[in-house]
């Protein structure tokens, strides 16, 4: 078949440049052309879009002028390393625009020869991708969050316990594992509502987590049950802990619409070093300090079992 295009493919080397060049000045992604030595000689005008940084602002130097210090500085070196080998690199940076703001940036570097074969420029292709990473963020944090109260959903409560047994197959640091379970939780739904309920439920998370490390992990088991993960913590310092959190609970009434509701809790503990290494699994370990946030609930309730 005939290609009706076909003379049009051919233009003389002048047309062919203004094309080209026109193309990459409108073009919606950056460019950025830089010698071998990294100074810039040129970009497009959604470079200047994009980093609020002039043309002539740009010129003359060098890239780092958008470096925000959050990229780690191996991700440079291996950059360096891939171009100045004659590889084409792709990555993600953070960067920093003029005016101090900061930006996710995708780039695809590429060594740009001339025609006796000598590495002449390097072109950098970017992309603005910050929508798209706070989106990721968003979402990730979404994925492991308990929607009600925050706190950390059963799924990543699993995942994250998973990690800590293997880590104490290897390192054999103690660590506990806690159940915690709200006295007559029905009873508050019963009598105040479902929105009490979901009050308290949201309040008890807050306060337990203002009264925890930043290591630990604390988590929506289910309904108004919940683990809290105690790594490199003995038995004793575990109930310790604890024990404040239930004096805390237990001392300050929750005031919902102008009503005092008092709250305890059960609390069941485990320590890893309780069950033997070729035993040890999370099952295992979820079964017995429910068995004690059982027997806790049968001899009073508001107390805690180790
Ligand atoms: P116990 O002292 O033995 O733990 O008694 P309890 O009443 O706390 O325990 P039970 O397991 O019988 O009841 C738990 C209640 O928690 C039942 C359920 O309706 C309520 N619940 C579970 N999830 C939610 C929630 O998201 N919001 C509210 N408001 N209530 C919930
Ligand atoms: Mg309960
Ligand atoms: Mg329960």
């Amino acid at each position: 078949m005939e290609n009706k295009y076909k003379e049009k493919i051919y233009f003389d080397s002048e047309q062919e440049r203004k094309i080209l060049s026109t193309a990459i000045e409108q073009s919606s992604v950056v460019i950025l052309i830089t010698d071998i030595e990294g100074n810039i000689i040129y970009v497009n005008s959604a470079f200047e879009k994009i980093t609020g940084y002039s043309r002539e602002d740009a010129m003359g130097k060098t890239p780092r002028i958008l470096k925000s210090g959050l990229t780690s500085p191996e991700i440079y070196e291996k950059m360096w390393f891939t171009i100045s080998n004659g590889g084409t690199w792709n990555g993600e940076q953070i960067n920093k625009r003029k005016d101090g703001s900061l930006y996710y940036e995708d780039s695809r570097i590429t060594p740009i020869y001339n025609k006796e074969g000598k590495l002449t420029y390097y072109l950098a292709v970017k992309h603005d991708i910050t929508e798209r990473k706070l989106l990721e963020t968003k979402l990730k944090e979404i994925a492991i969050r308990d929607p009600l109260t925050n706190t950390y959903n059963r799924w990543y409560l699993m995942e994250r316990f998973h990690q800590i047994i293997d880590n104490y197959k290897r390192v054999k640091n103690p660590f506990s594992l806690v159940i915690l379970d709200i006295d007559f939780f029905k009873e508050i739904n019963d009598s105040y509502g479902h929105q009490a309920g979901d009050y308290i439920l949201t309040n008890f998370a807050n306060i337990v987590n203002q009264n925890i490390r930043s290591y630990d992990i604390f988590g929506r088991y289910g309904g108004e049950e919940f683990i809290l993960l105690l790594p490199d913590t003995d038995k004793e310092n575990a109930y310790i802990l604890v024990k404040r959190i239930l004096n805390i609970i237990r001392n300050k009434p929750f005031i919902y619409e102008d009503i005092s509701i008092k709250l305890t809790f059960s609390s069941g503990i485990i320590e890893s070093s309780e069950i033997s290494l070729d035993k040890i699994s999370m099952d295992e370990l979820i079964k017995i300090a429910d068995s004690r946030l059982y027997e806790a609930k049968q001899t009073g309730r508001n107390k805690i079992v180790i």
